[in-house]
């Protein structure tokens, strides 16, 4: 079991592959329960940018680990999201989606020391929650109830059929490589994507969002009944 530092703040991770419906579902969850929403995604995807703004190959280097350690990482809240920063630049959203960050994010999100300098941040967040006054967090990602809070409150996993995140992608207008970014997720040595022992599996794939949410309101609520 890990550290206390959970136990205060009701802590939701949602963990699944691409286009499996987290962020809509996280959004809508922090809205309905007004917890703080943390997209863990956008923070691989930033370093991602960063890095490759450097021209730093996603390979363990002594280059990568300068960069690592220069970066300069600051927290802020927009509506009720976190907005992860480096250097104090805001990158835009459609450059963190680009065919070059969809491509080459899932191999440095592999790398030991991108994914021990992001957990170090994203465990950092539960106390920025606190000062924000929040008494939740939902966390998406992929080894949020697995590695980044594995005593969280409430644990889901969200799966969705192939032909319904192809389908979701095209929708929102990106070149993505879903397929390429799953297999090198669930197939990394470090913090696999997998589907905790202790999490809700939801298919979203003939699922509304608003019973998604339901779904997740109704099992948060059984679990504040019991405790
Ligand atoms: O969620 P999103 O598709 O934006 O995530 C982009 C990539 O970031 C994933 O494909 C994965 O390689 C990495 N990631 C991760 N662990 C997380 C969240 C995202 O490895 N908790």
């Amino acid at each position: 079991m890990t550290a206390n530092f959970e136990q205060t703040l009701n802590i939701i991770s949602l963990d699944g592959a691409a286009a499996t419906g987290k962020s809509s579902t996280a959004h809508a969850v922090a809205e309905a329960l007004n917890y703080l929403h943390v997209d863990t995604g956008s923070h691989y995807r930033i370093i991602c940018y960063h890095l490759n703004e450097k021209s730093i190959h996603p390979i363990e280097s002594p280059e990568l680990l300068a960069a690592l350690n220069g970066f300069k990482v600051d927290t802020i809240l927009k509506k009720n999201s976190v907005l992860f920063e480096i250097d104090q630049r805001e990158v835009e959203s459609d450059d963190l989606r680009s065919y070059t960050v969809n491509t080459q994010v899932s191999q440095f999100a592999s790398l030991k020391p991108v994914r021990d300098f992001l957990l170090r941040y994203q465990r950092s967040l539960v106390n920025f929650a606190r000062r924000n006054h929040f008494k939740g967090m939902i966390v998406e990602g992929r080894d949020i109830g697995s590695v980044v809070f594995p005593d969280a409150t409430l644990k889901i996993f969200l799966e969705a059929d192939e032909s319904t995140r192809i389908a979701r992608r095209e929708k929102e207008g990106h070149t993505d490589v879903i397929n390429e970014r799953d297999t090198i997720d669930a197939t990394r040595k470090l913090s696999p994507l997998t589907c905790p022992k202790d999490a809700l599996s939801i298919n979203t794939s003939r699922l509304s969002l608003d019973e998604v949410v339901s779904i997740i309101l109704k099992e948060l609520s059984q679990k504040d009944e019991s405790k």
